[in-house]
């Protein structure tokens, strides 16, 4: 595959300002140019670039060779037409572990020491001690992590170094360090039972699409909390709302939903129990210098011939 000119979408913005992209890229032996969109009044388009490396998916980005997903999840991108089209896609797997373990932590420690109904108050200048019977400390708790990839990974580090006893759901249930108790996707009511923390790390595909559904939270504890960093389909959101509503579960922690952003009219918003987070749970300031990492390797092994980093199809 040729490699002479790589783009940078503007896209990329929802996340990092693009020139952290194109300067730190500047320095590879490829024209690295800033793309608009389909932009026609901006010279360079997609049409010109051999690689992309981008935020959004549009149609045009089949003319690239290859396609670089500044995301992990490419549930946005259809992969069937890249593999007929014969463009590589690529995605940004490994980077967010570090953040997303930090925020999962974060969401646990806030229900447990009550954080949340804290920061709630002082909104309100009220002094207000919570029930002796409210707190409690997450040490010695069990969190289930359902997919152990680079995510759950970062999980499972932050929970065991907080106390926690940790059980995973992987489709091979081969042992994980730190994971107590493994499960397949299919015992995902078994493996979740006894959690105090369900966590979801998994992609959106077909088949974890709903995979937390109204059977699910029957089978969660009264006291659990639902953590979502994958993406908002893998719940059923209406499911999740009545569990919430009913007493079925405890609460919740969400960074994605099922639709972005969420709705004003959502319920989800005013509920005590939930923290609501802008799908920003990997977000931090050295993303893009992570991202450029990893496309810099890709470049380099491209025009040597090999296959680029973290290919999807
Ligand atoms: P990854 O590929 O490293 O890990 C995903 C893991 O899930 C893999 O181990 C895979 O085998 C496993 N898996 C797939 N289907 C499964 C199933 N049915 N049951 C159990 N395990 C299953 O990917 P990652 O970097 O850990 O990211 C995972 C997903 O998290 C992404 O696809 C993306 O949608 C989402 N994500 C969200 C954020 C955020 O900001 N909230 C950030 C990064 C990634």
């Amino acid at each position: 595959m040729r490699l002479d000119t790589l783009g940078v979408d503007r896209s990329v913005s929802v996340l990092f300002p693009p020139e952290v992209l194109l300067e730190t890229l500047g320095d590879l032996p490829v024209e690295t140019v800033l793309i608009d969109g389909d932009s026609n009044t901006d010279s360079n388009t997609t049409e010109r670039c051999d690689g992309v490396v981008t935020f959004e998916y549009r149609p045009s980005l089949l003319d690239a060779s290859w396609v670089h997903s500044v995301q992990a999840g490419v549930d946005r991108f259809p992969q069937e037409r890249f593999r007929e089209a014969n463009v590589r896609l690529t995605n940004s797997t490994g980077l967010h572990g570090d953040a997303i373990g930090e925020t999962v932590a974060g969401y646990m420690l806030a229900f447990a020491r009550r954080l949340h109904t804290h920061v709630a108050n002082q909104r309100e200048k009220r002094w207000s001690r919570p029930e002796w019977d409210e707190p409690w400390t997450i040490a010695g708790e069990r969190a289930c992590v359902v997919g152990l990839g680079s995510l759950g990974r970062g999980v499972v580090d932050r929970a065991t170094g907080l106390g926690l006893d940790v059980d995973g759901v992987r489709r091979t249930p081969v042992p994980e360090p730190g994971v107590h108790r493994m499960y397949t996707p299919d015992a995902l009511e078994t493996a979740i039972s006894d959690a105090r923390f369900v966590v979801l790390t998994v992609p959106l595909t077909p088949e974890t699409e709903g995979m937390v559904d109204a059977d699910v939270f029957a089978a969660m504890r009264e006291d659990a909390y639902l953590i979502n960093v994958a993406r908002g389909p893998v719940v059923d959101q209406r499911a999740l709302v009545r569990a919430l509503e009913d007493g079925g579960i405890a609460g919740a922690a969400l960074d994605v939903f099922e639709t972005e952003p969420l709705p004003e009219s959502s319920p989800l918003w005013e509920m005590d129990e939930v923290i609501v987070t802008p799908h920003a749970g990997s977000a931090t300031r050295q993303y893009g210098d992570h991202v450029a990492s990893i496309v810099a390797e890709s470049v380099r092994r491209i025009r040597a011939g090999e296959d680029p980093v973290n290919r999807v199809c």
